[in-house]
């Protein structure tokens, strides 16, 4: 792979498309506001009849994102995630219920895709360096000792008291994959009590999408190879859109790009897709599914999900190939241009 191709992969994202929302709703207010939280770019607009309740709305949105980043972020000394962490191998730790129900979620998610999607997936993502720029790949030798750390059925949790314990030295869990799509579920339930009639709630690559009259409201799918190209838009009501691709996170080394989603099964980068896109009821599971799907690649992501009603997806290879699942192909408005 040259430099050249590489430079040309851009970023898959997702977007509201602005005009088609404010035709779904005749509400006549709506505000937007974009803030920078959990590491990515965090927006929510909402839809309403009062300015000022939307906004007071929003900001309510704003801080339950603060209370989550502070719970949920392995980069917190303070945060509870890493009071688990700290206490790998050392003993039990009490979390909130909150937290304890995400545990349960994600191991459940991992049981349904094979291991594709692990939070324990820490020990071996430390060893990549994804936040830096010129990092380079770590030895196998390491990947293959730090694997052995990695396995979600590990996870000791204990539901009376709510007790988390990582019961060998050097495990760890990571909520990336996971905790932005909980946290727009969050928000916009959150919004919904306090008076939004309808609107949209993004963080990075997960959104939820609540309220809108008729077909809902329209969410854009950029082209992972063009970011000023919309090529396919959905109309979501009620539900969640994530995205993983492998354009957030990573380095490029002797011309090879290592992105920041890692097959558990190798301690390596997935490898295959460069953008999968997942439709569901809420952000937890989209989020936490894209990032299997991702690993799994369109061939075994498609059949795994014949058995999952109402989580649909689209996956867009390295070489531009689009697959999508039956219902989703149904549901997805391609634009003009975009194939
Ligand atoms: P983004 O964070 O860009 O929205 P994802 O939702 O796909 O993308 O999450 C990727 C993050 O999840 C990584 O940065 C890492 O923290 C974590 N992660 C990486 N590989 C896995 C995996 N196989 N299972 C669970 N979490 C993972
Ligand atoms: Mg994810």
């Amino acid at each position: 792979m040259t430099p050249l191709a590489n430079s040309s992969r851009y970023y898959a994202i997702l977007l509201a498309l602005a005009g088609t929302l404010c035709a779904c709703e005749r509400s006549p207010k709506e505000i937007r506001r974009v803030k920078l939280l959990m590491g990515t770019k965090v927006e929510i607009i909402a839809q309403g009849r009062n300015e000022a309740s939307l906004a007071k709305a929003v900001e309510l949105g704003f801080q339950e994102f603060e209370r989550l980043e502070a719970g949920l972020s392995r980069y917190r000394d303070d945060s509870e995630v890493s009071k688990i962490n700290r206490n790998a191998g050392v003993g039990p730790v009490q979390v909130s219920p909150e937290l304890f129900m995400l545990l349960e979620k994600s191991l459940e998610i991992c049981k349904d895709t094979g291991g594709a999607f692990d939070i324990t997936i820490l020990p071996v993502l430390s060893l990549w360096n994804f936040n830096e720029k010129n990092a380079r790949p770590p030895s196998e030798e390491d990947v293959r000792q730090k694997l052995s750390l990695v396995d979600c059925q590990k996870i000791i949790l204990k539901k009376d008291q709510y007790l988390v314990f990582l019961p060998e030295p050097g495990m760890g869990i990571d909520l990336g994959g996971i905790a932005k799509g909980y946290a727009v579920d969050r928000v916009a339930e959150l919004l919904k009590r306090n008076g939004v009639s309808s609107g949209i709630v993004s963080a990075g690559g997960d959104m939820r999408v609540f309220g809108g009259k008729g077909r809902g409201l329209a969410v854009g799918i950029q082209d992972p190879r063009n970011r000023s190209r919309v090529l396919a838009k959905i109309y979501l009501k009620d539900s969640a859109i994530s995205t993983s691709g492998d354009y957030e996170r990573f380095f490029i080394f002797q011309g090879v790009r290592y992105a920041h989603i890692l097959d558990p099964r190798s301690g390596h980068p997935a490898q295959g897709e460069e953008s999968v896109s997942v439709v569901g009821e809420s952000g937890l599971s989209t989020d936490a599914w894209a990032t299997a799907l991702f690993v799994l690649g369109s061939e075994e992501g498609l059949q795994m999900l014949k058995t999952r009603p109402g989580m649909e997806a689209l996956f867009i290879d390295a070489s531009g190939r689009r697959r999508a699942s039956p219902e989703l192909e149904t549901k997805l408005v391609w634009l003009e241009g975009a194939d």
